[in-house]
């Protein structure tokens, strides 16, 4: 009798926990193999270098029948584990920008990993959930607590990637080898994390709703592009400007008052810049048109006040649009006055010395 399927020599028995990450499940499978994530891969795709890369995003069938091939793990949980399946059901959003950037070099990266220390401890076998990569992921419903994107010894950047054979187990940081489980308690702001949920609750139930009105998600997360762009624009403002002013008259609290904002993009921004910016868009989330409207002229504020002009409001905006005036028509996109630079304030140097250091370091 001849075998026309090639008898593997051995075989994967590191189960897949539901919502894991394919990149949490293949360094326990390695751990639990007694190897370094790095051996397993080169065994398993010896011409194929997937730790470079961010293979959450999802695995190209080539490289995943090869896995389905040495475990009891099915091609669709392989799939459930990547954020495949939430690019496909929503090809009408570069839902890319909405997954934590790794800011990979080689295999080391400077961010994209987040955890509950509490659930890790937990968990009768610790594991990273898919979820921990999305930028909206801020908190854990379970602890009521900030999710943490560093080691909370070594303040590194969580690289369970780096991990070898010794390490044996997947909380450990693989900078300073000590445990990633934390007794402390980190509050999380109540209205980011309501963000969190009604993000997941669209996502889950494939529309969304804004001032009591259906929406799509691509609409929904345009309004939310527009609601960053304002409160960024206010949070690099002095703290008499305008925009404080307009927060503060709409009864919007910001969280963590006294971070320096970045600039970043918001799939490199730390846990704690997320955790501001979300929350603020929340309570604006809840603010009725009239009053946003009403709001802003009796400061004298115009859209050019929260928006740049060459963006386009979304159709959920167009009334805020209306009514805060035309004063940005007939503007050109292009600077016609030559450019002469001018003293940078403090906090724009320290903004710029804090976004350097996150892209080096
Ligand atoms: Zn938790
Ligand atoms: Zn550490």
């Amino acid at each position: 009798m001849v075998c026309i399927t090639e008898a593997h020599p051995w075989g994967i028995r590191t189960p897949l926990y539901q919502n894991e990450a394919l990149s949490s499940w293949l360094i326990r499978a390695a751990l639990d193999c007694g190897c370094d994530p790095l051996s397993l891969t080169g065994i398993l795709w010896p011409k194929w270098r997937p730790w470079t890369l961010d293979i959450d995003q999802g695995l190209s069938q080539e490289y995943s029948k090869i896995l389905v091939s040495v475990t009891s793990i099915t091609q669709d949980q392989f799939d459930a584990a990547t954020f495949k399946d939430l690019y496909l059901h929503n090809s009408e959003v570069s839902f890319k920008s909405w997954i934590l950037a790794l800011g990979a070099k080689n295999r080391k990266h400077k961010g994209g990993w987040q955890y509950c220390p509490k659930c890790l401890q937990e968990d009768s076998n610790a594991y990273f959930r898919l979820n921990w990569r999305c930028i909206w992921h801020v908190g854990c419903t379970k602890h009521d607590q900030r999710l943490l994107d560093q080691c909370p010894y070594c303040h590194s950047a969580i690289q369970p990637r780096l991990l070898e054979a010794p390490d044996r187990v997947i909380y450990c940081c693989a900078i300073c080898k000590k445990h990633l489980f934390d007794e402390k308690e980190y509050p999380i702001d109540h209205n980011a994390l309501a963000f969190q949920e009604d993000f997941d609750l669209f996502l889950k139930q494939g529309y969304a709703f804004y001032t009591d009105v259906l929406i799509s998600i691509p609409e929904w997360l345009k309004v939310i592009q527009l609601f960053n762009q304002l409160i960024r624009k206010v949070l690099t403002g002095s703290l008499d400007s305008r925009g404080w002013k307009f927060l503060h008259e709409l009864g919007i609290t910001v969280p963590h008052n006294q971070l320096i904002s970045t600039g970043l993009v918001l799939n490199q921004l730390s846990v704690l810049e997320r955790e501001r910016i979300f929350s603020c868009i929340y309570q604006l989330l809840n603010i009725s048109h009239e009053q946003f409207v009403e709001t802003a002229c009796s400061l004298n504020m115009t859209r050019a006040s929260f928006w740049d002009k060459r963006y386009q409001l979304p159709t959920s905006l167009l009334t805020i649009e209306k009514r805060l005036g035309t004063v940005s028509r007939g503007y050109s996109s292009l600077k016609v006055y030559p450019h002469v630079p001018k003293p940078s304030n403090k906090e724009a140097v320290l903004r710029k010395i804090l976004r350097l250091k996150r892209k080096i370091l």
